[in-house]
């Protein structure tokens, strides 16, 4: 299965990524932990990708999909969820061209700019894991620390400024792909307000 999360930053997308891997044996490509790895080791696509990062703004799409046609040729035939990826029509046609007939399954998370601009202010994830952990819902360990003893932090762009700029690019260049994939049918969509268990119940009854 080749499965396609979209859905705003905050939609909670990174949260079911972790619960539908598992469940579905899928390998977890999220194009931003990807992009926030390369920033921390501070080589070249870290310190092209930051800058477009800092600001909220996209990455070009040719560095993207230069990334996910090594990723698809490391990983041929296996099962794949991408999460955060693709955030354009033209990387859309781009993989659609890649996957070369392969179906895909798109799913697109909905939930309100009111609930997710919430969520991202409140968002903290571990440095070390990528776990993602909320303020509003107590789940952070009283240490401080996350399970596996790695430094939790707030991103730099899941604060104010930066998320308000995100919102914009989201709506004005990735809604569009939601057409694109509905005009090819087996495309869901799930409501995604809610505990990340009930958004996760959602899933599994479209996916079971
Ligand atoms: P995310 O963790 O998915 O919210 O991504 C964080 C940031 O990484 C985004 O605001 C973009 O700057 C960049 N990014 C992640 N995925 C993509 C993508 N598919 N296309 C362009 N930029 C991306």
């Amino acid at each position: 299965m080749i499965l396609i999360l979209l859905g705003a930053p905050g939609a909670g997308k990174g949260t079911q990524a972790e619960r539908l891997i598992q469940r579905y044996h899928l390998h977890h490509l999220s194009t931003g932990d990807l992009l926030r790895a390369a920033v921390r080791a501070g080589n070249e696509l870290g310190r092209l990708a930051k800058s477009f990062m800092d600001k909220g703004a996209l990455v070009p799409d040719e560095v993207i999909l230069g990334i996910i046609k090594d990723y698809l040729t490391a990983h041929k035939g296996e099962g794949l969820l991408f999460d955060g990826f693709p955030r354009t029509i033209t990387q859309a046609e781009g993989l659609e061209e890649l996957l070369a007939g392969q179906p895909v399954k798109t799913i697109s998370l909905e939930a309100p700019d009111e609930i997710v601009i919430k969520r991202l202010s409140a968002r903290r994830v571990c440095r070390s894991c990528g776990k993602i952990y909320n303020l509003n819902t107590g789940d952070i360990p009283g240490s401080g620390a996350c399970a596996c003893g790695g430094e939790i932090y707030q991103r730099d762009d899941d604060r104010a400024e930066t998320i308000a700029n995100r919102l914009k690019v989201f709506h004005q260049q990735t809604e569009p792909i939601i057409d694109f994939y509905r005009r090819r049918g087996a495309f869901l969509q799930v409501e995604g307000s809610g505990s990340p268990d009930d958004i996760f119940t959602r899933l599994q009854r479209l996916l079971d």
